[in-house]
């Protein structure tokens, strides 16, 4: 039988305590103003017990339970993306030294920048998240171009993943097979997609039922004492996540949408998607998979010093796709067709996978309310009937 235990509320101090113990640096949800986003964890009374949130097509709010849950909302405003790919970040400093005496016109030293080495403990990461990460180490870390900042931070990390129980309306993970029950292994590598595994239940009495992923989850679990669980306690800890998946509204369907948009090139779905969008960039910086970036340098006004900057950047910005004189995507119908053909079809040919997991960010966060799942549908429907 799986190793089930059994953790009391009270019990995510322990495991907190225990985890910055081992030296991580235990990264989780947290209430900020009026969103609940990722940021670094001291204590169980930084994780936001009693609150959920309403999630709809342009609407993000933050609402009070009338119960204690700790993780009872859909997924954090912004994603684990900024803890190991920060929004900016220096790539290298330079420093230009004098000469010292006619002839000698001096030298400019690069240092490169090193990302903090502190081991990361992703505390209450959710199935689409965590999806999202692997994905993230499939683009940054396995391929022939490997991203040394990435790979640092992301170096070490251990992951207590959180099944989803209270799935937004803005949620479709049930239909891009990323949620809202993480899957024990990574699709790719086949290691385990977490160290431990969490799903809080409300009744009869709140308790976290926790998986072993690993052995160094094992160790963790035995260090705070997580007592023994029974075949029941898994029935319960399913009967959560199949509840969630059967509350889930929106879909798409992944089985036809790689071609569906290779036909839709020249679909009149553009143009009105165009009239709404604003190219606001919204879609993409809360989106967990997008990962494009600019390159900014920056000089002191004497020239002595410099540095190299990476940026997020956006498919939606008119300068990303500039080159030889001109924007190649120079309208906003251009760039809302690249930016989901990339999520849910070009993806698939470059990395072998989609590039969505189905979060719903990108609809909560859009000022005015374009919606993935909409848009896919609308284009398979025009698709069929151009046929
Ligand atoms: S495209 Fe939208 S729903 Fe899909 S992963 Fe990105 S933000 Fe989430
Ligand atoms: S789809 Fe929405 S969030 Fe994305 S760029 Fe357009 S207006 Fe902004």
């Amino acid at each position: 039988m799986d190793d089930i235990r059994v953790l009391e509320p009270s019990g995510l101090d322990a495991l907190i305590a225990e985890l910055r113990n081992r030296g991580f640096r235990v990264v989780g949800p947290t209430v900020r103003g009026d969103a609940i986003v990722t940021a670094d964890l001291t204590t169980a009374e930084d994780l936001p017990r009693g609150i959920g949130d309403e999630q709809e097509a342009g609407k993000y709010r933050l609402r009070r339970r009338d119960d204690d849950a700790y993780f009872g909302f859909a997924d954090p405003a912004q994603s684990t993306k900024p803890v190991f790919f920060p929004a900016e970040e220096v790539v290298w400093r330079g420093r230009r030294e004098t000469g010292e005496g006619e002839g000698d016109a001096g030298h400019f030293t690069v240092e490169r920048d090193t990302p903090e080495q502190r081991p990361v403990a992703l505390l209450g990461v959710r199935s689409c998240d965590l999806r999202a990460v692997q994905i993230h180490d499939k683009v940054l870390a396995n391929r022939t171009f490997r991203d040394a900042h990435y790979e640092a931070r992301r170096a070490g990390t251990f992951t207590v993943a959180v099944a989803c129980g209270e799935p937004a309306a803005t949620c479709f993970c049930t239909s891009m097979g990323t949620g809202p029950r993480p899957a024990t292994t990574s699709p790719e590598t086949g290691e385990p997609a977490y160290d431990l595994l969490l799903t809080e239940v409300l009744e009869p009495e709140h308790r976290f039922i926790m998986e072993i992923g690993t052995e160094q989850g094992r160790s963790v679990a035995d260090a705070i004492a997580a007592a023994p669980g029974a075949a029941e306690d898994k029935r319960a800890a399913l009967e959560v996540t199949d509840a969630a998946a059967a509350r889930q509204t929106r879909a798409i369907d992944t089985g036809t949408i790689h071609d569906v948009l290779r036909a839709s090139a020249e679909s009149p779905r553009w143009d009105d998607v165009a009239s709404r969008c604003l190219a606001c960039t919204n879609c993409t910086l809360v989106c967990p998979t997008c990962f494009c970036t600019t390159i900014q340098d920056t000089s002191d006004l004497a020239g002595a010093s410099a540095e190299r900057h990476r940026v997020w950047d956006s498919c939606f910005s008119e300068n990303f796709s500039y080159i030889h004189g001109g924007p190649l995507r120079g309208d906003v119908k251009a760039r809302y067709r690249q930016w989901i053909t990339h999520k849910l079809s070009s993806w698939q040919d470059q990395f072998g996978m989609l590039g969505c997991v189905g979060c719903g960010r990108c609809i909560a966060w859009c000022p005015v309310g374009i919606d993935i799942t909409e848009e896919a549908a609308a284009l398979g429907r025009m698709a069929v009937a151009s046929a």
